[in-house]
């Protein structure tokens, strides 16, 4: 694997924000909940939430709905890799045409 590729999927990604699932809200980096998190909450359950473009079709998505390829060093959007042929592209191997997504 190519050195670097974090360094490149950095690259890839628009923003960070975290999300609450006791809450059941959003945090973005620098607001007071935050730190309203880390002091008085800690048993609060934050999960980092990652902002990207998708390379295929440019919509906005969070990580979760996207995979990244360190190949084509893009996230792609789980709408386009609903797509066999896009699917295949992606991955490179028609023998992962089968994996689930
Ligand atoms: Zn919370
Ligand atoms: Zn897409």
């Amino acid at each position: 694997m190519a050195e670097g590729w974090v360094d490149e999927r950095d690259k890839a990604i628009l923003d960070t924000i975290y999300y609450c699932e006791n809450c059941n809200m959003v945090l973005e980096p620098g607001d007071t909940d935050i730190e309203r998190h880390r002091r008085d909450l800690p048993n609060h359950k934050l999960r980092k939430v990652l902002i990207v473009r998708c390379g295929h079709c440019g919509n906005i998505v969070t990580d979760s709905y996207a995979q990244y390829s360190p190949q084509l060093n893009r996230f792609w959007c789980k709408n386009c890799l609903s797509d066999k042929t896009n699917h295949r592209e992606f991955y490179g191997d028609p023998r992962d045409d089968d994996l689930e997504i």
